[in-house]
């Protein structure tokens, strides 16, 4: 705990007058303490009138130090006690003291016992402190706060001044709380009391009212009992042989004293703005810190990441990052054709012995710097080891592979001659050419390390140039990149064609219907079969622009021969990927009806069986749709899938397309045309209809129609023919 304060000259002054003026009245030093043992209880909340000094373990105060001499005077030696009692009054009747003060006059204990008081100690003044610069009310309409404890004033007041109204509260900060909201007008406190009280800092905005309201005495009250009133008398003695000045110089003493002690909140309160302003700043660094070291540790992450993705030396891609960013182009682009190049300098270690590592270095950087120039956004080069580079290239024409090894690799290969020097490099390279499958299991180790193969290939057998792992796949890339680059050319040139093959009834020789099927003259490759492209534009997901065409294309001849009077109907193969989620193919058909005013039975849609195993869902629900406008759909190539029973079952197709290759192709034919006769007879039943296809000659047609098969479509009927031969078969054999 905190000492209390003083004023350090001032009370030496006041201390040798006390006790000059105590020396006056006492008979002498010695005498004072000893005496007759008394136990005053007083209350301990009133500093400076009475209080708990903590230093000394003893109740001090004003009162207690008039008492203390008064007493002395009287052979008496006062102990103090703190009263445990709610009121003064109680304390009376407790017994457990022999003197209880302080009170202002004669006044019955709680018990209603007689109680006699001393003569006056001193007075003590009362008075009011209001809210700095508010205005008191006449005293007849006043609203004053008072502690609690004070309620026996509370009565004096009330007694004085009629008009004024008390409220009293439990504690100080309450009152002022009150007085601060305006509940009350003023407070009304022992003057003495608000010296110690205002010396609170955050009570700087309280005035004291100059005049007392009144003073009340302080007196020393008993009980009036033999006992009491010996006491009284022999301490009234006392109190008359204490001087005005002395208690002059007491009251100076105590109320000059800096008894108040700072708490925290005063600390608070004196020093928010300094504290606050220190926290702000406090936090402000703490927020730069935490941003440096965000930024810090980013940059280090940074240059840790760089490090590990980054080739030092040359400042290509290292082995991790060429990983990754290979992965990430070929999943973010798929369509792209890639070939991932491997090469290697087949006398590098030459290089290093005989020219120095620096010209090792500079030949390295040379490679790397003559790559990066030549790659797009969409291509990557890295040094995967030593003198070992990868690059992810696309693949944009026939020959560049070829091309890069002129203008790329040559100039390396040359780069000592073209300083000066006499040394040609030469320099191996292996190119793998990516697979479809690579898209989708993207896997660059794996494709590294085919073309590791044949860039060992070129190393061991020529030394130089460079060869492909993948021969096939790098002729099949060269044929696909020219079918997908040429697409959409060959549709506005008309490379593409529809053809038809008529569909028979077999018994009564008639033709029932026909399939539309997609020829391509391409410029470059000749004559395309649907197998040599729509594999290829369903991978890139072009085979929608193709199918479009060809239904557009189809609606067209129907329409034409409609006009011409023959209602014929025509069966359109349809692609899995044409069947995807936001891509409304039912709408496209009912537009198509409507463009060339077709009835709904003219157009059949052909699903391959696997197209419903691999997306169930979408599949059963566009074929519901396609339903819902009046077209049949049809399961094609039925027999050539896994699960074919199971589709059976689950999906609603208007008719079954049986495929006879997939029956009789291989195996035991026996046992092929029990199942096909099984599988006639069952689709029958299902109540299903059922035409057979790839029917090659009249065997075949006789043994399906003993089956109870009537619909047929075949080269023994007709092979695939152009629109104009169609037409003219119909015209024919119009009815
Ligand atoms: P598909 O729909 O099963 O068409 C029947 C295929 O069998 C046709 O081959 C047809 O020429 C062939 N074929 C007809 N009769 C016989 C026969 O007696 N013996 C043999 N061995 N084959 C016969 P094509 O025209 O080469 O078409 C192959 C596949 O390409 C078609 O099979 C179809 O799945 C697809 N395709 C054809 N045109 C288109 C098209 O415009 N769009 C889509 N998405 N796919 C198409
Ligand atoms: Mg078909
Ligand atoms: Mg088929």
């Amino acid at each position: 705990m905190k000492k209390p304060q003083c004023r350090k000259p001032v009370r030496a002054v006041l201390a040798l007058l006390i006790a000059v003026l105590l020396s006056s009245v006492m008979p002498s030093a010695s005498a004072a303490g000893v005496g007759e043992p008394i136990t005053v209880g007083v209350p301990t909340d009133r500093c400076p009138i009475f209080y708990m000094d903590a230093r000394r373990g003893e109740i001090i105060g004003i009162g207690a130090d008039l008492m203390r001499a008064a007493a002395e005077q009287s052979g008496y030696a006062v102990t103090f006690r703190a009263i445990e009692e709610d009121t003064l009054k109680e304390a009376l009747d407790s017994g457990a003291y022999d003197l209880v003060m302080p009170f202002g006059s004669a006044v019955a204990s709680a018990s209603g016992q007689p109680t006699i008081v001393s003569d006056n100690l001193f007075q003590t003044p009362f008075t009011l402190v209001t809210k700095g610069g508010r205005n008191l009310p006449p005293l007849n309409e006043l609203h004053v706060g008072m502690l609690h404890s004070q309620r026996g004033v509370s009565e004096t007041v009330g007694a004085l001044y009629p008009g004024i109204e008390v409220v009293l509260y439990e504690t100080m900060p309450e009152c002022v709380r009150a007085l601060r909201s305006g509940r009350v007008d003023a407070l009304l406190q022992n003057s003495y009391i608000w010296s110690y009280v205002l010396q609170k800092p955050s009570y700087k905005d309280l005035v004291v009212q100059p005049a007392a309201m009144f003073s009340m005495d302080f007196r020393v009250g008993a009980p009036d009992t033999p006992e009491g009133r010996e006491r009284i008398g022999r301490l009234n003695e006392g109190i008359a042989t204490l001087s005005d000045p002395l208690r002059q110089a007491i009251i100076l003493d105590y109320t000059t004293r800096q008894l108040y002690r700072r708490t925290f909140s005063d600390y608070l309160y004196e020093n928010g703005i300094v504290l606050l302003l220190s926290a702000l700043l406090l936090a402000a660094v703490a927020i730069h810190v935490i941003i440096k070291v965000r930024a810090i540790r980013k940059k280090n992450e940074e240059k840790m990441r760089r490090m590990i993705d980054h080739d030092p030396l040359t400042d290509v891609l290292s082995l991790n990052g060429f990983r990754k960013r290979a992965a990430e182009l070929l999943s973010e682009h798929p369509g792209i054709p890639y070939m991932l190049v491997c090469s290697n300098f087949t006398n590098f270690k030459f290089v290093n012995d005989r020219l120095g590592m620096k010209s090792g270095d500079e030949l390295l950087c040379c490679f790397a710097e003559k790559v990066s120039k030549a790659l797009s956004d969409v291509e990557t080069v890295g040094r995967i080891e030593g003198d070992r580079f990868a690059i992810l290239r696309r693949i944009d024409e026939d020959e560049q592979m070829l091309r890069d090894d002129i203008e790329l690799f040559d100039p390396v290969r040359n780069h000592f001659i073209d300083h000066g020097g006499d040394t040609r490099i030469q320099l191996c390279a292996g190119v793998y050419i990516l697979t479809p499958q690579d898209y989708h299991q993207i896997d660059v180790d794996h494709m590294l390390d085919f073309a590791r193969v044949a860039e060992r290939r070129v190393h061991e057998v020529r030394k130089d140039g460079f060869e492909f792992y993948n021969q096939d796949e790098w002729d099949r890339g060269r044929r696909n990149a020219d079918i997908v680059s040429h697409l959409p050319v060959a549709i506005q040139s008309g490379e593409i064609q529809v053809w038809y093959q008529p569909q028979m009834n077999a018994e009564t020789g008639q033709i029932i219907g026909t399939e539309a099927l997609c020829r391509w003259k391409h410029a470059k490759l000749g004559w395309l079969r649907p197998a040599d492209f729509i594999s290829t534009l369903e991978d890139c997901g072009l085979i929608f622009e193709i199918d479009r065409f060809v239904w557009d294309k189809v609606c067209q001849d129907l329409h034409r021969w409609n006009q011409m009077g023959m209602h014929r109907t025509v069966s359109v193969n349809l692609s899995r990927s044409d069947i995807q989620e936001g891509r409304n193919i039912t709408w496209h058909f009912q537009d198509l009806l409507r463009r060339y005013e077709l009835t709904a039975d003219q157009l059949h849609v052909e699903i391959t069986e696997s197209a419903y195993t691999r997306d169930p869902k979408l599949l059963i629900d566009a074929t519901v749709k396609l339903q819902s406008l009046g077209i049949e759909v049809e399961m094609d190539d039925f027999g050539s899938g896994y699960s074919s029973l199971h589709m059976l079952k689950s999906v609603p197709v208007d008719r079954i397309k049986l495929d006879l290759n997939f029956l009789t192709a291989d195996g035991d034919t026996e046992k092929g045309r029990i199942i096909i006769n099984r599988i006639i007879q069952m689709v029958h039943e299902l109540g299903m209809h059922l035409i057979v296809e790839g029917v090659e000659n009249g065997a075949q047609a006789q043994f399906l129609q003993s089956c109870g098969c009537v619909e047929m479509q075949g080269f023994h009927f007709y092979k695939p023919m152009t629109a104009q031969d169609l037409g003219l078969l119909f015209e024919g054999r119009a009815d």
